[in-house]
C-alpha cells in the first residue's frame, strides 16, 4: 500500500510552494488508497515555532488535505533517531568523531588556502578504537570514497552523484542530538513511507539520505523531486510576485476546490484538462504526470478556475464556505434570513464569480434589508417617471402567478404599453429592488425575493 507524507518544516506560514507539495502527496496517496501523513520537522528550535505549526495545519485543513493519525512531531523523536546513530556505530557503517570544530574549521581553511576539496575528511574514519580519547564525539556515516550514488528519480530520470562529492556526514552531534539529515531517513522507514514528492531542493540531500537507508539496510522509498514553482517572470518565487502564502488567497476569496485545481496544474497535467473536480484529479493524479520544467505562477488562470468552479459548485458547500470566508475577514456573521436568502440566491450569483467577494457583491440584494438605502446611481434610476412606472406596475405583480415566464411577460407587456425599452424599466425596477445597479436579473430576484417582499420594496421606493 502506498504511503506518502508531507514533512513541512514549522518557521512560517503554509507556503504555495508547500501546499502543492502536500496537495500532489495527498492526491497520490488517496487516488491509491493509500495513507497520507504529516511531519512536523521541528528540530530546529531556534526557528519553529507552535504558532507556525497552527497555522499550516489550519492551512491543510482548508484545503481539504486531511492526513492520516496525529501528525508527528520530529524532535519528539529524537530518542530513536539517535538510537539509530548508535545501531550504525555498532555495524560499523559509522564512526566516533573526536574532531574539536577548530580542527575542522583549520582543515577547511587550509583546504582552500590549498585549492582542494574542502570536504571534511576525518582521521577518526580508520582510527583504532583503542586510541580513542574519553571526550565528546560526533557520530559520522563511513560514506563510500569511490563509484557513484544513484539516485532513481520518479520525475528527474537517474540522477548520478560522484561519491567523492559525498563527506562522512554527521548523524547524531557531539552534543548527542541528531541530524536532520538522519531524522528524516529514520522517520520516513518507521512511518512507512513509500513515496517521497518533494521540492527539487532536495535532491542533493537524497544523495546524501541514501547512505543512511544504506548503512541500515532499509528499503530506499521511490522519489519524486518536483521543480519549484516560479513567478510569472520566470524567476524564483519571492515576495515582489505577491502572495506566497495559502491563507492570502483564503483571504481574497478563492474556493479551495478552484486551489486545488490550480495547485494540481502547477508542474502537472492530464493532456489538455485544465478544468477537473477533485474525484478526476484523484483518479489521474500520477508521478509520470509531472512536469521537468519549473511551473509559472498566473493568476489569471486561478481567476479562470474559479469562475468555472463557482459554476460547477454545489450551493449548500459554497454558501458553507462563503461563510468561513466571512469569519476569517472579521465581518459579521450571516443572520438566518441572510443565510436563507443567500441560498436561495446562490444559483444565479455564483455562477462564473471570481470569488466569494463577487458572489457577496451580487447577492447584496439579499444581505441587505428594508428600508434599501439606493446609492447614487439607483437613486438616479429612480426620478419621478420611473417612480410613476412602478407605481402602474404594482397591481399588475399584485395579481401576477409568481412564475418567471408570467413576470417577464408583466413587465414586457407594461414597457411596450408605454413605447418604452425592456431596460428602461428594469432599471428603475432594480434599483428599487437592490438599491444599486450591478444586479442579477430583475426577474432572477424577484423570484428570490418573492411577491410580498419585492412588492414592499417597491412601495419603498415609490412612496
Ligand atoms: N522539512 C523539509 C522542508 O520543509 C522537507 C523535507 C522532506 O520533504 O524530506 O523543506
Amino acid at each position: 500500500p502506498v504511503v506518502t507524507r508531507f514533512a513541512p518544516s514549522p518557521t512560517g506560514f503554509l507556503h504555495i510552494g508547500g501546499a502543492r507539495t502536500a496537495l500532489f502527496n495527498w492526491l497520490f496517496a488517496r487516488g491509491r488508497g493509500g495513507k497520507f501523513l504529516l511531519r512536523i520537522e521541528d528540530t530546529d528550535r531556534a526557528r519553529s515555532t507552535p504558532e507556525a505549526t497552527e497555522k499550516i495545519l489550519t492551512g491543510l485543513r482548508w484545503l481539504g488535505l486531511d492526513w492520516d493519525g496525529e501528525a508527528i512531531s520530529q524532535a519528539a523523536r529524537a530518542d530513536r533517531h539517535a538510537e539509530i546513530a548508535h545501531a550504525m556505530l555498532a555495524s560499523g557503517a559509522a564512526y566516533k568523531c573526536f574532531a574539536t570544530q577548530d580542527e575542522i574549521e583549520a582543515f577547511r581553511e587550509a583546504a582552500r588556502a590549498e585549492g582542494r576539496s574542502t570536504l571534511y575528511r576525518s582521521p577518526w574514519r580508520e582510527a583504532d578504537p583503542a586510541t580513542h580519547p574519553d571526550a565528546p564525539y560526533a557520530i559520522r556515516v563511513k560514506a563510500p570514497l569511490e563509484g557513484e550514488t544513484v539516485i532513481a528519480d520518479a520525475v528527474q530520470g537517474d540522477v548520478r552523484i560522484g561519491n567523492d562529492q559525498l563527506d562522512d556526514m554527521i548523524v547524531l552531534r557531539s552534543d548527542g542530538t541528531p541530524t536532520y539529515m538522519l531524522a528524516v531517513v529514520v522517520d520516513d522507514h518507521d512511518m512507512g513511507v513509500t513515496h517521497v514528492i518533494r521540492g527539487d531542493d532536495h535532491l542533493n540531500n537524497a544523495a546524501r539520505q541514501m547512505l543512511v537507508y544504506a548503512a541500515m539496510g532499509w528499503e530506499v522509498p521511490v522519489w519524486a523531486h518536483i521543480p519549484l514553482i516560479h513567478g510569472p517572470d520566470g524567476k524564483k518565487l519571492s515576495k515582489r510576485h505577491g502572495a506566497l502564502g495559502i491563507e492570502e488567497y483564503q483571504r481574497m476569496g478563492y474556493p479551495s476546490a478552484a486551489i486545488r485545481n490550480y495547485l494540481a496544474r502547477l508542474g502537472w497535467s492530464h493532456g489538455d484538462d485544465e478544468f477537473f473536480t477533485d474525484a478526476q484529479a484523484l483518479e489521474w493524479f500520477g508521478l509520470e504526470g509531472i512536469n521537468k520544467a519549473p511551473a509559472r505562477l498566473d493568476l489569471k488562470k486561478l481567476d479562470h478556475l474559479t469562475a468555472l468552479h463557482m459554476s460547477a459548485g454545489d450551493d449548500a458547500a459554497l454558501l458553507h464556505e462563503l461563510e468561513e470566508f466571512l469569519a476569517i475577514t472579521g465581518a459579521p456573521p450571516l443572520t438566518e434570513g441572510q443565510r436563507d436568502g443567500l441560498m436561495r440566491a446562490m444559483p444565479m450569483v455564483r455562477d462564473r464569480a471570481k470569488g466569494f467577494p463577487q458572489i457577496i457583491e451580487k447577492a447584496h440584494f439579499v444581505m441587505t434589508s428594508r428600508p434599501i438605502e439606493p446609492d447614487a446611481k439607483a437613486a438616479r434610476a429612480l426620478d419621478d417617471v420611473s417612480r410613476g412606472i412602478l407605481r402602474e406596475l404594482t397591481p399588475q405583480l399584485q395579481n401576477a402567478i409568481w412564475q418567471r415566464e408570467v413576470l417577464e411577460g408583466v413587465v414586457t407587456k407594461a414597457a411596450e404599453a408605454r413605447d418604452l425599452g425592456l431596460g428602461k424599466l428594469a432599471q428603475p425596477l432594480r434599483a428599487a429592488l437592490a438599491g444599486r445597479m450591478a444586479t442579477p436579473s430583475v426577474f432572477d430576484m424577484m423570484l428570490v425575493l418573492g411577491r410580498e417582499e419585492t412588492l414592499a420594496r417597491i412601495e419603498d421606493a415609490t412612496a
